[in-house]
């Protein structure tokens, strides 16, 4: 689908928390055409008002329901500090809409969601996401519950990743959003919304990237194999370019997303340093010599150095493709472990608030059983700098004793500074 941008400030007004959660961040529209405008517009921050406005036309009876929508669009956000990909004022993203016949169906929708995005992280981004559920401070306006997956960056910050909602019956009451149930009986529909943003391609930068620049895991990687010619005299150059066309085929054939650069403006080793900034996974190299012994050499984005590279690779179709399309697996498996490993050698688990302060000022994660008041959580904040990124869905057994307060906790808490 596709929602007006502008959304009449009515709309925003008509859920009491959602308004006051966005306020601060909203950007509004009140000359137009060189007038001042009878009501204001705001610049949409998230589009549940205004499909909700449509909802409230499409639906009317059980047969109506479930009604999913998603729409791909830019968002506006007036955000005081900004960082590229992380936070920026407009950022694109996706965002589901959602309305269903029972609380059940809506709560359903929402774990599946965050499920999804929990799995394209982990299977594709390779980014091993912690999903949970925040805590009421950290509730999107508007929802009765929210969602996440927080993930881990490079330099340990944590970044919540995606989202996805209960909005419970909040903005169907606020919108008259009603259908007639199978008995006849009038309801207000139950609703969820969820979105991932541009934000990910920053959270996949600040996982996997080192000095050297971006390292792509193959599944997402536009090119993944860079295959870069070698020639000094002018005579060796149509033998090469021949088995490098030869190999590219091969590859292509096998679905493999292959690229050649021959420019002659550039040294190969400019080439090697650029595809290599740009998070190639697998670099192929083809020289004179290997074309005489039908080999390739093979070199990894993510093991620098002579460890990474491969001689002899043999040009023979099977064995090839075989041979990279291994390599491509590895590396993507691999570079998910890495992430693994460093989020699990980073998160410290913590039985009071002393533990909890020396864990953040380390830079690190803190884990502790937490079942305080939202005053206690802001203090925190206010303390350390660092606040609830979630209650993790997979929680440790065993009965649990608040690190803050000492009462009984149901569940550990996750705390970390984040972007
Ligand atoms: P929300 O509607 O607040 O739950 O946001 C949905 C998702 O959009 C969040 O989980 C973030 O990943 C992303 N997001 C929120 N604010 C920004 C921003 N200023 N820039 C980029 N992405 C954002």
């Amino acid at each position: 689908m596709y929602f007006p941008q502008f959304i009449p400030y009515s709309f925003i007004e008509k859920e009491a928390s959602h308004v006051e959660g966005f306020s601060p961040e909203l950007a509004l529209v009140t000359i137009g055409g060189g007038k001042e405008l009878e009501e204001k517009l705001v610049v949409r921050p998230t589009s549940e008002t205004i499909v909700n406005h449509m909802f409230t036309k499409w639906i009317q009876s059980y047969r109506d329901l479930p009604l999913m929508i998603n729409q791909w669009a830019n968002v506006t956000r007036w955000e005081m500090r900004t960082k590229p990909f992380i936070r920026t004022l407009e950022f694109l993203w996706q965002e589901g809409h959602t309305a269903h016949a029972t609380l059940e169906e809506a709560e359903k929708e929402a774990m599946q969601m965050i499920d999804v995005y929990t799995k394209f992280a982990f299977e594709h981004a390779a980014i091993p996401v912690i999903p949970g559920r925040k805590s009421r401070v950290e509730t999107f306006a508007g929802a009765n519950r929210t969602y996440t997956i927080e993930a881990m960056m490079g330099d340990k910050k944590a970044l919540q990743a995606g989202t996805s909602h209960n909005l419970g019956q909040n903005f169907s009451r606020a919108f008259g959003t009603q259908f007639m149930d199978e008995n006849g009986q009038i309801e207000h529909v139950w609703q969820t919304s969820w979105a991932i943003s541009t934000r990910f391609v920053g959270g996949i930068i600040m996982t996997h990237g080192d000095d050297a620049g971006l390292m792509l895991p193959p599944r997402i990687a536009p090119i993944q194999v860079i295959i870069v010619p070698i020639w000094k005299k002018g005579d060796e150059k149509a033998v090469v370019v021949e088995a490098v066309d030869s190999v590219q085929k091969i590859l292509k054939e096998a679905g493999i997303r292959v690229k050649v650069d021959d420019s002659e403006l550039r040294t190969p080793g400019w080439k090697f340093n650029h595809y290599e900034m740009k998070g190639v996974p697998v670099r192929i190299e083809i020289g004179p010599r290997d074309v005489t012994n039908k080999s390739v050499v093979v070199s990894r984005r993510d093991v620098p150095g002579k460890q990474g590279k491969e001689f002899g690779v043999s040009m023979e179709p099977s064995i090839l493709v075989n041979h990279i399309k291994g390599r491509l697996d590895d590396i993507q498996a691999s570079l998910l472990q890495k992430a693994i490993t460093f989020r699990d050698s980073n998160i410290v688990d913590v039985s009071s608030y002393g533990e909890l302060k020396e864990a953040i000022s380390e830079g690190k994660w803190a884990r502790g059983p937490w079942s305080a008041s939202d005053a206690d959580e802001l203090k925190v904040k206010e303390e350390t700098s660092a606040t609830i990124r979630c209650y993790p869905f997979e929680q440790p057994e065993g009965t649990k004793k608040c690190f803050m307060t000492g009462n009984p906790a149901e569940e550990v808490a996750i705390f970390a500074k984040s972007y």
